[in-house]
């Protein structure tokens, strides 16, 4: 890597901040209900106790809307990170500040402080020189484990490592680097891509680069439609980016140029699309499906949408799958958060994960989901942990997050 690495920084008694992501889910009563973001910043922050840095802490949780937020205060997670770490972890109610200046000041060699949700000021966001300039005020030296935030130039991922000597990758920005980039770069062949979700659009420039890459890519969910339809294919009710329709053609002529297998549904799992009287807790209307069957074909009558890949396209998928050396997979198959629909989703997880030998690395919130509820997470070679930074490292843009670190 051209960039530090935490192993590169001489920590003994060194102030550490280090940009941390522990946006984690939180339940109605305030308890956190997935601390896996918690645990993959584990081995960073046990390399910097175990050498006596003074480790500073800091993270945003949710969107707070331009001021402190008590429902996503960052203070649960100071409780679940103590038992983690079998250490007490210190909590200041601020990430700036008189009290987090007095709370440093006495931290000791091995001791952990984490700070109050850094959104809790607008600063942050709009990286704020001032702002960036107190949070660095704190530490010696900088390391961001962040890599899901890396795609933001935030005040706590860009603009503090221009007021820090040295500022370095943690573990888990290293291992995201390395298998989003050094593994998908030089992969072992064939190299096999799956892609789904909801639109073209988010994943156009990522479907691109990886034309270049990947030896077969495999489309589902409701984005395989916009595919379908450009090629003149009846798709029914299905959900479809009308605006996208040029732009998947290309893409669709561009993957026969380059010699790629470029594959979509065969056919499908359709349903009758319902649209019911109740609102959702965002005041969405609350979309219903019935009279759920497999379509014949890849076309969809009108009427009907299409909901899942059907069981000829998973098997299709499931043989180019068989001799795949390397697997990258983002997005679901269908609407996976209905049980009816869930099956392809579910099946190529199985396919993913099924085989030694193989390097998978699986991206995305969904896919990533559908991996850990099936049990299959330490079958995968690496979960990515970053859902935008990941699709847009992969699409070859620079991260600031990562820019910004010290050059090697
Ligand atoms: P993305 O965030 O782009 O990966 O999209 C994930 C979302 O796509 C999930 O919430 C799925 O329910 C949705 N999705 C997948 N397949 C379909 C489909 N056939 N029709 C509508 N939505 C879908």
């Amino acid at each position: 890597m051209p960039k530090l690495s935490i192993q590169d920084l001489d920590v003994r008694g060194q102030r550490v901040l280090v940009r941390v992501d522990f946006n984690v889910p939180l339940g109605a009563d305030g308890q956190i209900t997935d601390d896996s973001r918690i645990r993959a910043a584990l081995p960073t922050l046990d390399y910097l106790l175990e050498r006596g840095a003074r480790v500073i802490l800091c993270s945003h949780l949710g969107r707070p809307k331009g001021g402190p937020d008590p429902s996503m205060s960052l203070r649960p997670v100071a409780q679940n990170l103590t038992e983690l770490i079998h250490r007490p972890v210190a909590f200041v109610d601020d990430c700036i500040g008189e009290k987090v200046e007095k709370t440093v000041a006495i931290l000791q060699n091995g001791d952990c402080l984490l700070l109050e949700n850094l959104r809790f000021h607008p600063e942050e966001e709009a990286n704020d020189p001032v702002f960036a300039k107190k949070l660095a005020a704190y530490a010696d030296l900088y390391v961001n484990d962040a890599f899901g935030s890396a795609h933001r130039a935030h005040a706590s991922t860009e603009g503090v490592t221009r007021f820090i000597k040295q500022s370095a990758a943690g573990f888990l920005m290293e291992k995201e680097l390395k298998y989003l980039g050094e593994e998908l770069d030089r992969p072992e062949r064939p190299f096999v891509a799956i892609l789904g979700g909801a639109k073209v659009s988010d994943k156009i420039s990522v479907i691109e680069s990886l034309l270049d890459k990947a030896d077969r890519l495999l489309v589902g969910g409701a984005m395989a439609y916009t595919f379908l339809k450009s090629q003149g294919i009846r798709t029914g009710g299905s959900l479809v980016e009308n605006d996208r329709l040029d732009v998947s053609k290309r893409i669709l002529d561009l993957a026969e140029k380059k010699g790629r297998r470029f594959l979509l549904p065969a056919d499908h799992v359709v349903a009758r699309r319902v649209e019911t009287d109740r609102l959702d807790k965002k005041g969405r209307k609350i979309v219903e499906f019935q009279d759920a069957k497999p379509s014949a074909d890849a076309s969809i009558e009108e009427g009907w949408c299409g909901v899942d890949i059907g069981p000829r396209t998973l098997a299709d998928y499931q043989s180019a799958l068989a001799d795949a050396r390397t697997v990258f997979w983002n997005g679901p198959m269908g609407i996976f958060e209905n049980k009816n629909f869930a099956k392809g989703t579910y099946e190529i997880a199985r396919a993913v994960a099924g085989r030694g030998g193989v390097k998978s690395i699986v991206g995305g919130g969904d896919s990533v989901k559908a991996i850990h509820s099936s049990g299959l997470a330490d079958k995968i070679t690496f979960l990515s942990t970053g859902g935008g930074a990941s699709l847009e490292f992969l699409e070859g843009k620079t991260l600031p997050g990562v820019a910004a670190l010290t050059d090697k």
